[in-house]
């Protein structure tokens, strides 16, 4: 452990290194990049800690459920790995990924109309990291991203940490208003302001479980394009739709204007943390460049065991197992909210693991969450999900990983904290 320097003082007593000026729970405390300011634990994570516990049924994380897997065949291939291909596995690997993983990766693509060669894809430690890569590559302090109202946390953090100014565009049931983002844009550079990035998640939003009309999806390529903005398309849940067939995905219709962003954490696993990203072949090689100045290389081991699998077990089947179950419990938790909440308003989604609560009339879902815990019940405040303090009307319900009892219990729950907070 290093120990830090003792305050250095003159003899006027005036501190005089960046050390002297921190305090004693954080010495270093002056010592901080600027950028470290904007980086906070999210609601989420805080929120992990108390709602862990077994007697608290959480409707706030968004762990998939993975009692589903078939762990025996994946301790098979996890040991097949490490005895047929030790000597890769266990190596340090390419910066861009493994490339029979890069080919596999373009057949889970082509199910949303993806084309893509296997040099176009960069694989992340989770889509993540993509974030963050993507992010360190285009965004200077003070650009602008544009993103959705509401957006992913996960991203509001990544783009806070690079000192961005997130501006964010209003989404209705069919997702981003084509009209809304192009004045919003049109604004920016009325008023000078650099543009970088359009950040959405077209399909089962992460809060707002909606999802953007396919009418849509040409008109916000064309919006982007004339303001030349890059699109990046964050597309975790697109295979969990709980009906029909998969949307194309925005990369299907444009391949030099869009990063596409993927991910198995939902479709497969988060522990294995294998998520890719699609890109233009100059963008691909900065990506690359960022990603082996972060790690080196994504881990072998991880990306062999995920190829493994899905060149040897039946992913499709174990996909559509996924959309079922999810399904039941989203129809639990719409069932759940009409019969112990009809003073709410929630968004139906069509597939992914979140809805989307209005709240009543003057209730804020951040002052009553400490009162929810205690109630043994758990959620995200929407708030957690804006760039600008806005979304206290709103809650996050994640029916991804309790089942469809637990999850009426929490409704239940819930309906019982919001009634006694209106009759404060
Ligand atoms: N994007 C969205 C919209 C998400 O919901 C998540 C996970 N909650 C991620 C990205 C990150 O996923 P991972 O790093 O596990 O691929």
């Amino acid at each position: 452990m290093t120990t830090p320097p003792a305050p250095d003082r003159t003899t006027s007593g005036t501190p005089t290194s960046a050390a002297a000026a921190g305090t004693r729970l954080d010495p270093w405390l002056a010592s901080y990049a600027a950028r470290t300011g904007g980086m906070r634990a999210s609601e989420i994570r805080a929120l992990f800690a108390v709602a862990n516990r077994p007697e608290v049924v959480s409707l706030a994380g968004g762990m998939p459920y993975l009692a589903r897997l078939p762990m025996d065949q994946l301790a098979d291939i996890a040991g097949r790995v490490v005895a047929e291909r030790g000597l890769v596995a266990l190596q340090y690997g390419s910066g861009q990924g493994d490339e029979t993983l890069r080919e596999q990766i373009l057949e889970v693509m082509r199910l949303q109309g993806i084309e893509a060669h296997p040099d176009d894809v960069v694989v992340t430690t989770g889509s993540q990291q993509a974030l963050d890569l993507v992010t360190r590559v285009f965004v200077d302090p003070g650009d602008v991203v544009v993103a959705e109202a509401p957006s992913y946390v996960g991203a509001l953090g990544v783009f806070r940490a690079y000192q961005a100014d997130v501006v964010h565009v209003p989404i209705d049931a069919d997702g981003l208003v084509p009209a809304a983002l192009d004045e919003t844009l049109t604004e920016l550079a009325a008023a000078g302001r650099r543009v970088k990035l359009l950040y959405t998640v077209p399909n089962f939003h992460n809060p707002a479980g909606v999802s953007l009309a396919s009418s849509r999806r040409p008109q916000v390529l064309e919006i982007a394009r004339r303001h030349g903005v890059l699109v990046v398309e964050d597309d975790p849940y697109g295979l969990l739709g709980f009906e029909g067939e998969p949307r194309a995905a925005l990369r299907s219709m444009d391949d030099e204007g869009v990063l596409y962003l993927g991910s198995f954490s939902k479709t497969f696993a988060p522990g294995y943390r294998v998520g890719w990203v699609v890109a233009p072949h100059a963008i691909r090689e900065k990506l690359v460049l960022a990603s082996e100045s972060a790690i080196l290389s994504p881990s072998n081991a991880s990306q062999l065991t995920v190829s493994c699998y899905l060149a040897t077990y039946d992913w499709r089947s174990q996909v559509k197992d996924y959309r079922e179950m999810y399904r039941e419990r989203r129809d639990a938790m719409v069932g759940a909210l009409a019969d112990h909440l009809p003073s709410a308003t929630w968004t139906v989604p069509e597939g992914g693991f979140y809805t989307w609560v209005r709240l009543p009339e003057g209730l804020d879902a951040r002052e009553m969450l400490p009162r929810a815990v205690t109630a043994l019940v758990a959620y995200v405040p929407g708030t957690a999900f804006y760039f600008d303090g806005r979304g206290a009307d709103h809650m996050r319900l994640s029916f991804c990983y309790p089942t469809p009892d637990r999850i009426r219990e929490g409704v239940r729950r819930l309906a019982g904290v919001v009634t006694a907070e209106r009759e404060l």
